[in-house]
C-alpha cells in the first residue's frame, strides 16, 4: 500500500501527541513528537544558563545547536518512542513545566526553527510518517497528503495537561497550567517566524467533547479514505 505523510498540528495539550502515537502504532508509521525537539533545545538551554530573564542567548545557542543530537528510540515499556538528547533520555525531563514555560519563547527564534524543521524533513523523507507540531502541514510538510488541525478549548485542554502531570507525580495549580496554555498559544500564534495557523486544506477536529476511542476511530477513518482502503 502507498506510503503517506501525516501531518497533524494544533494548540498546546488538544491531544493531537496521544492521537498521533495511537494511530502510528495502528498502521506501522513512524511517530515523529517535533514538540519534543524544541523541549529538548530549551532543556539544553536551561541546564546550560542560556535563559537570563526573559531573554535567550542567542549566540551561544547557535554555536551550540550544530552539536545537539535529538533522536527518538522506542521504550519497549510503554511502547512509544523516547526523546534523546545527546544520547541521554530526557523523556521526563522535557515534560516538567520549567521547560513549558521557556519552550515557546525559544521555538520562536529563526534559526532554531530551521535546523529543527531541516531534521524534521529528513526524518520524514520516506514518508511513512505520523507527525505532530504547529507548523507541519504548513511549513514542514506542505505537500502532506493528510493534514488535520486539532483544537479544544482552553480550559479543556488545561485540565487535560493537569491531568498528565498529576499522573507523573509533578505538582502544579490548574491556574498555573491554564496560564502556560493560554501563552503558549499566544506566543504560537503570534509568532513572526511560521506562526501556528491551520493549513487552508487541513481537516479540523475539535475534540473538545470527544473521547479517545472517538477521535482514533476519526482518525484512522481519515486515513483509510485518502489512501483509498
Ligand atoms: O507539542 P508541544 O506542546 O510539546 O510543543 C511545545 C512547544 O514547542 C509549543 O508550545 C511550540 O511553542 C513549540 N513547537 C513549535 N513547532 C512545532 C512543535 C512545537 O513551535 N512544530
Amino acid at each position: 500500500m502507498k506510503k503517506i505523510t501525516i501531518a497533524i498540528d494544533g494548540f498546546s495539550s488538544s491531544g493531537k501527541s496521544t492521537m498521533a502515537k495511537e494511530l502510528a502504532k495502528e498502521i506501522g508509521y513512524t511517530y515523529i513528537d517535533t514538540g519534543a525537539m524544541y523541549r529538548a533545545v530549551t532543556l539544553y538551554c536551561l541546564r546550560h544558563h542560556l535563559f537570563n530573564d526573559e531573554e535567550i542567548d542567542e549566540k551561544r545557542l547557535e554555536a551550540a545547536l550544530p552539536g545537539l543530537n535529538i533522536s527518538f528510540r522506542l521504550n519497549k515499556g510503554t511502547g512509544r518512542p523516547d526523546t534523546y538528547l545527546n544520547g541521554e533520555n530526557v523523556e521526563k525531563a522535557i515534560r516538567g513545566m520549567e521547560v513549558a514555560g521557556r519552550v515557546s519563547q525559544l521555538a520562536a527564534i529563526g534559526f532554531v526553527r530551521r535546523r529543527l524543521v531541516a531534521g524534521q524533513q529528513e526524518m520524514g523523507k520516506a514518508k511513512g510518517v505520523v507527525m505532530d507540531g504547529r507548523d507541519i502541514g504548513t511549513v514542514v510538510f506542505p505537500d502532506a497528503e493528510l493534514k488535520i488541525f486539532v483544537t479544544a478549548s482552553p480550559e479543556v485542554r488545561a485540565k487535560r495537561r493537569m491531568d498528565e502531570l498529576v499522573a507523573k507525580g509533578e505538582m502544579a495549580s490548574y491556574e498555573e497550567v491554564l496560564e502556560n496554555v493560554k501563552k503558549r498559544d499566544h506566543i504560537d500564534s503570534t509568532r513572526e517566524e511560521s506562526p501556528l495557523r491551520q493549513a487552508e486544506d487541513a481537516l479540523i477536529l475539535d475534540n473538545s467533547h470527544m473521547g479517545m476511542d472517538e477521535q482514533k476511530a476519526w482518525l484512522l477513518e481519515q486515513y483509510r479514505r485518502v489512501v483509498g482502503e
